[in-house]
């Protein structure tokens, strides 16, 4: 019996050590969350787009200048990085947030409305910060602020990465977190780990939901050429149909994820978008063009799928006498969270969101080019809810809608979230 008392005892105290340091998250001032907000709304007024971004590197990098940061840019085209040296030894922490608007013309009724206007592939479009960049840039200013002002307690070095295009590049043009690593960020400031939020339409304000392991899917452009030989649409043997061979080429491809991949490692998509050939009713043409999108959530699949489509496509247009030519253009990789990072970084997130406020996101077949930062070291990427509390946040307009509408109380916990995870990593 005694001993289990002095079992009952040592249990005690640890549980007191170890929640006497969870119990304190930092917490933000009213200051500076008003600062937060105005940088926000300043960005969302003035949004550029994929690498375009040129004031509001400027604003980033002025800002990060006050704070006494050792400030890099034109990295990447516009990105720019603050690189925060702690009061004490500890390792390097990357925290990310991505700086592009969409070409999309804001409908909300906002009073600081974006009114911008671009060029995008030769039409003039609006301009919006539609998937709520700007509220990730002006999170991490403000964390920038709030570590800046504890530095002496930071331990370790803080690498702050603001990144161009995480839309994608104008055509022909390389861009976002993939080019950054390419021009050597994380040759020159080697993190340990990288975190980043991402803003969410479908979740209620504040709350915060993330998944062990892969959480957003792969995202892989696909085209494949059919080549046929025209003919008169009266004598199809005078030729061969590429139309015929182009609907066998989408009915078959239907059978990669549903035959050829194994699904219990995880679920794919594959999806064609366009279908173009012909000109005329009784002409069979020479040729036609599909076009599609991959979507992964295991890395092994995806180099499965790409192989599997290739022979789908050239073996059943041979079978015809036809041509299949496939060429797939990779997008972004399978965006995964470590598990180790996820489990250790949870009490922080439970202690700044609220403890119920913390849930497993389901897997998303959307795609991020965080990605290419977390397959380089480990990497937790959660998204941060932004709905109204009291709203349906299931029917809210999403991410990239013109009415696409973020409750700046959450603002406050993405900022947190950032400031804390430097503060707790590793269990400090
Ligand atoms: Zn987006
Ligand atoms: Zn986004």
């Amino acid at each position: 019996m005694r001993l289990s008392v002095i079992g009952f005892a040592i249990l005690v105290s640890i549980a007191g050590v170890s929640s006497a340091q969870a119990a304190q998250a930092v917490s933000i001032s009213n200051d500076l969350e008003q600062k937060v907000i105005e940088w926000r709304r300043d960005l969302h007024q003035n949004p550029e787009l994929s690498n375009r971004e040129f004031r509001t590197a400027k604003v980033l990098a002025e800002h990060l200048t006050s704070l006494g940061l050792e400030v890099e840019t034109g990295i990447a085209h516009t990105g720019v990085v603050g690189v925060l040296r702690g009061g004490k030894p500890g390792p390097t922490i990357a925290l990310r947030a991505d700086m592009d608007a969409l070409p999309v013309t804001e409908q909300t009724d906002v009073p600081f409305k974006s009114e911008a206007k671009s060029e995008y592939r030769g039409n003039e479009v609006g301009v919006m910060h539609a998937c709520g960049h700007d509220l990730h840039m002006s999170m991490l200013m403000g964390a920038a602020e709030q570590l800046s002002m504890m530095k002496d307690q930071v331990a370790g070095t803080v690498v702050f990465i603001f990144q161009p295009a995480e839309e994608g590049a104008p055509k022909g043009e390389e861009g976002g977190a993939e080019l950054m690593l390419k021009e050597g960020l994380f040759t020159k400031h080697k993190p340990e780990v990288v975190f980043g939020i991402h803003v969410w339409s479908a979740g209620t304000v504040g709350h915060v939901s993330y998944r062990e392991g892969p959480l957003m899917a792969s995202s892989d452009r696909f085209e494949v050429t059919v080549k046929g030989r025209q003919t008169h649409g009266s004598r199809p043997w005078g030729g061969v149909d590429p139309i015929v061979v182009a609907g066998q080429i989408i009915g078959n491809t239907q059978t990669i994820v549903s035959r050829q991949v194994d699904i219990t490692k995880a679920p794919a998509v594959v999806s064609f978008g366009i279908v173009e050939g012909g000109v005329r009713n009784n002409i069979i043409p020479d040729e036609v063009y599909l076009e599609g999108t991959i979507r992964n959530f295991d890395m092994d699949n995806r180099a499965q799928i790409f192989e599997n489509l290739k022979t789908t496509a050239e073996m059943t247009a041979k079978a015809s006498g036809a041509e299949a030519h496939v060429h797939i253009d990779e997008g972004y990789p399978v965006t995964i969270n470590d598990v180790q990072l996820a489990k250790k970084m949870l009490p922080t997130m439970e202690r700044v969101a609220g403890k119920d406020k913390v849930t497993i996101s389901p897997l998303v077949t959307g795609a991020e080019d965080f990605s290419f930062f977390a397959l380089e070291v480990p990497g937790l990427f959660v998204f941060l809810g932004i709905a109204p509390e009291g709203q349906d946040a299931a029917t809210a307009p999403s991410n990239h809608s013109p009415l696409f509408y973020a409750d700046e109380k959450a603002l406050k916990v993405g900022t947190e979230l950032y400031v804390n995870w430097v503060m707790d990593y590793p269990g400090r």
